[in-house]
């Protein structure tokens, strides 16, 4: 049967199997190809399925593309850093705020570091000078310094 309904819109006789298909997988820049795959495809609402066959070996392409693009990137934290001449304690107080091993496991690869610290350190990795500035305005700027009063008012708006 090289026809089925779609189990995803429901067009009849929608889903055509496919076989011998190439896909590039890309993840932050890098790819993999991975060809030779049969499955599903609907011609109406464009949904896929790959065959149980190849969707595990379709999948753990994907995981080592992650599991690589992590790694390349905890490798350019790293060379941004020792740019910097900042140790990972000191990039976590100035930078990236959160654990005590935080850059750490950025850089070994096991957590994909946010976006906002990446756009940083490629900032940084461009305009080092902006290190000084950095420092400055982080003196002072931590949240966690201020106090925060309650007030009666409010304790009994919250009661309602
Ligand atoms: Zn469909």
């Amino acid at each position: 049967m090289k026809h089925q309904q779609c189990f995803s819109c429901g067009a009849p006789e929608g889903m055509l199997h496919f076989e011998g298909r190439g896909e590039t997988i890309s993840v932050k820049g890098l790819e993999r190809r991975v060809d030779d795959l049969s499955g599903w495809e609907c011609q109406m609402c464009g949904e896929v399925e790959l065959d149980s066959s190849c969707s595990d070996r379709y999948d753990h392409a994907g995981d080592e593309l992650v599991n690589a693009a992590r790694r390349m990137i905890g490798e350019e934290i790293k060379r941004v850093r020792r740019k910097l001449n900042l140790s990972q304690k000191e990039a976590v107080a100035l930078l990236s705020g959160g654990g005590h091993n935080a850059f750490s496991r950025y850089e070994r690869g096991e957590v994909l570091p946010p976006k906002a610290l990446m756009l940083l350190m490629r900032l940084l990795d461009r305009y080092p000078h902006l290190l000084v500035d950095a420092r400055t305005l982080a003196e002072g700027a931590d949240l966690r310094g201020f106090k925060t009063t309650a007030h009666k008012e409010h304790e009994t708006l919250t009661t309602h």
